[in-house]
């Protein structure tokens, strides 16, 4: 029966133009993957794209300003996945990862300090969304009982993923970065009298008192 063929044939037609289509939007995500730098975040949602990179340290400015010199070859690692939250809610997951070079705050000297952390994104479509202490928002309630907590973030068609990685990597430098044991000893910053007790051994004394409370 010709008609039937006629339609299989349109059904063909279509499907061909969908395959090239994903293979269009394939060789986007490459693309940008090369770049990293931006994403169309709400279709990158969509979709339940991920994507994965790296990116040399010393592209990352606003994070190294104030920051000792860094190894030139370190680099950064990071990860997003497409999520959606308990009500919906267009999520990015977000993972980094790089070894930083800080200054230990003791001696001085230069502090090896690997640096892992992660971030659930939400999307939001207005300033008027971010964060608001005055409006009652249902996408936290629902995060809160995720065991999540979101961080609101405009997104666009042109979403910076850099930036994003960026500001998680700021966020995760310690504040008052210390060797555990400072090159050189007691010798080092101070009259050598001082001897805090590790915050690991304080941490064993709590656990050891918190348990014989439960006793
Ligand atoms: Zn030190």
């Amino acid at each position: 029966m010709p008609f039937v063929n006629a339609e299989k044939k349109t059904e063909a037609r279509g499907m061909k133009k969908a395959a090239e289509q994903r293979e269009f939007e394939t060789k986007a995500v490459e693309t940008q993957a090369d770049t990293m730098r931006y994403i169309d975040a709400f279709e990158f949602v969509r979709v339940g794209k991920s994507l994965e990179g790296s990116v040399p340290l010393a592209r990352f400015v606003r994070l190294l300003d104030g920051l000792p010199e860094q190894d030139p070859a370190a680099m950064v690692r990071w990860a997003a996945q497409a999520d959606r939250g308990p009500l919906g809610e267009e999520l990015i997951r977000l993972d980094v990862a790089t070894a930083l070079t800080l200054r230990c705050q003791r001696c001085l000297g230069p502090l090896a300090m690997p640096i892992e952390s992660g971030v659930v994104l939400q999307l939001v479509q207005t300033e008027a969304e971010l964060d608001n202490p005055d409006t009652f928002d249902m996408s936290e309630l629902a995060a809160e009982q995720a065991g999540e907590d979101y961080e609101k973030v405009l997104g666009s068609r042109k979403f910076d993923l850099q930036e994003q990685v960026e500001d998680e990597l700021i966020l995760s430098v310690p504040y008052v970065p210390r060797h555990e044991r400072c090159p050189g000893g007691e010798s080092e910053g101070g009259d050598g009298q001082e001897r805090k007790p590790s915050p690991f051994a304080a941490l064993a004394q709590l656990k050891s008192s918190s348990g014989d409370v439960g006793k």
